[in-house]
């Protein structure tokens, strides 16, 4: 507990005492206790029913905060994502032709029904993704609510969504998505393709199906035509069929820069439209005019959200040779009184890694960031003995070559490198093979609207970080991909114009 007082220790010249929660300053637990109601087996969602995989093989999906089995999962071979795309294919020949009044009210009808299940499914998502069930409960269900409400709005407007031209569905696409935010990515994929009249085979990731699955049962019970979306789990080679099959006439994918790539190898030469959504390595900028402690907070959200399982993660910190000293005081200040632990509880800051896999990936970076040089910060945190848990961590003395300034560690590492120019700042953030997004803290509105042209990034927020809503397209440059989600643009992506 602080016993001074800034002003005090102004007068005293001490240093003001920091806040050290940790062992000191305990909460009670505050478990979430809402039922997920997780059934023991999930099946495939085909032609508006469950079915069980051909091959009759499931996998486990399991609880990374424990590393408890939660469900076992179908694994949909060939033949099954072969009878998706059939059901897909049978469904468009009607729902393409819908009138989009009418597409619009199921639309709406599967936003509903999510809004009135959405403590059940924050808890599932935080169980089978490991993020704090703060994050779940007010961010990936209601946004994905909101993907759902504002696709609905347009699907009876799509003569206004392309002034002087016409817009028609593209047919049936197949869409993979990843495990950092696992019913939101599908949020973001389904209900453009919907609300334009384009049919779905959809692959969610191997570690957090279920709520992909338990959104069949939305599906199921909102009376969407059977066909119209599918739902096949399983892994990369599930993936694959997906995106290769011959019924699609257009693939969205999200995930890594690797796999984007093979996927658009694979697909060269042929006619599929394509839109990907892949990683990142984002600079978050901090002038010295800027709100210090409000921009420490930006910071914060910017790498530690969703235990920076996020593309457009504020990834590098580039900090004016001014105020870095200062901003890296505050910085760790602020990271001792973080929660680290179990996912479940409301108090939690940051909860568990998504799996064994991606902890070893972040353990490595972690590893060659202190091998090459770079000064680690971690808090005297204590971690949950069992389940997948790192430390949040920001590395100084970070140089533009270190493999963790411009790997994606997709992770809660953060690295700090500072700079004395704008045109420094410029070349130092745009000096990466992504281009997803980018944070600018600063007083001056003439620097914010030169840096929003000069940064090559797709989105670029000012004086604040992490900021999504439906109405605002999303997407990349360079290595972070191509296409938009969200917004006109968005809606674009699944529209043939006439
Ligand atoms: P990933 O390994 O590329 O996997 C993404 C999805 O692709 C998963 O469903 C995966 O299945 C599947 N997949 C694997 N191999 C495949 C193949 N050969 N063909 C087709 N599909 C295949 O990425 P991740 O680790 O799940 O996600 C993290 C990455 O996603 C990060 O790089 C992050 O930046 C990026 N991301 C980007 C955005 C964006 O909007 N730009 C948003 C979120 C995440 P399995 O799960 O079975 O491997
Ligand atoms: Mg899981």
């Amino acid at each position: 507990m602080p016993t001074l007082t800034d002003k005090k220790s102004r007068r005293s010249g001490r240093p003001a005492a920091e806040l050290i929660f940790g062992d000191l300053w305990t909460f009670d637990p505050a478990p979430e206790t809402a039922d997920p109601k997780l059934k023991p087996r999930y099946d495939l969602f085909i032609g508006g029913k469950f079915v069980a995989p051909s091959s009759g093989k499931y996998f486990d999906s399991i609880n990374p905060a424990n590393e408890a089995k939660l469900a076992s999962i179908a694994h949909a071979n060939a033949a099954d994502v072969d009878a998706a795309y059939a059901a897909a294919a049978k469904a468009f020949a009607t729902w393409g032709k819908l009138p989009g009044k009418e597409r619009a009210k199921y639309i709406y009808r599967l936003a509903r029904l999510l809004q009135d299940r959405a403590r059940e499914f924050a808890v599932a998502e935080t169980m089978d993704g490991g993020k704090p069930i703060k994050e779940s409960r007010d961010f990936d269900v209601p946004m994905a609510a909101a993907h759902f409400f504002y696709h609905a709005g347009w699907a009876d407007k799509l003569d206004y969504v392309a002034p002087g031209r016409k817009v028609a569905p593209l047919g049936v696409v197949g869409q993979v998505i990843p495990w950092n935010f696992p019913l939101l990515m599908m949020a973001w994929k389904l209900a453009p393709a919907l609300a334009m009249g384009n049919c779905v085979v959809i692959k969610p990731a191997e570690t957090t199906s279920i709520t992909a699955l338990k959104f069949g049962e939305i599906i199921a019970d909102a009376g969407l035509p059977p066909g119209v979306v599918n739902i096949v789990s399983g892994f990369g080679d599930t993936g694959a069929a997906v995106m290769n099959h011959p019924t699609a006439v257009k693939v969205a994918f999200t995930g890594s820069t690797e796999v984007g790539k093979i996927i658009m190898r694979s697909l060269a030469g042929t006619d599929k439209k394509m839109t990907m959504e892949l990683g990142g390595k984002a600079a978050n900028i901090v002038f010295d005019d800027a709100p210090l402690d409000q921009a420490v907070e930006g910071i914060v959200n910017g790498i530690f959200f969703n235990q920076g399982h996020v593309c457009c993660a504020g990834s590098r910190l580039l900090v004016h040779e001014p105020v870095a000293d200062a901003v890296l005081a505050k910085l760790k200040t602020r990271i001792r009184t973080l929660r680290v632990g179990d996912p479940l509880d409301k108090n939690t800051d940051i909860g568990a890694i998504n799996s064994q896999e991606q902890l070893s990936k972040i353990t490595e970076l972690v590893a060659s960031g202190v091998k090459e040089g770079a000064d680690l910060f971690q808090p005297a945190c204590k971690l949950p003995g069992k389940g997948y848990y790192f430390k949040p961590s920001v590395f100084s003395n970070v140089t533009m070559s270190h493999r963790i300034a411009r790997e994606e560690i997709f992770g809660p590492v953060l690295s700090v490198l500072t700079f004395r120019t704008l045109d420094e700042a410029v070349e130092k953030a745009n000096n990466t093979a992504y281009g997803l997004s980018a944070g600018v803290w600063t007083d001056k509105g003439s620097r914010i609207l030169k840096l929003s042209t000069d940064l090559k990034a797709g989105v670029v927020w000012a004086n604040t970080y992490n900021k999504f809503d439906p109405t605002s397209p999303f997407g990349g440059y360079k290595e972070s991909g191509f296409g938009r989600e969200g917004g006109r643009q968005g809606l674009l992506d699944y529209a043939k114009l006439i």
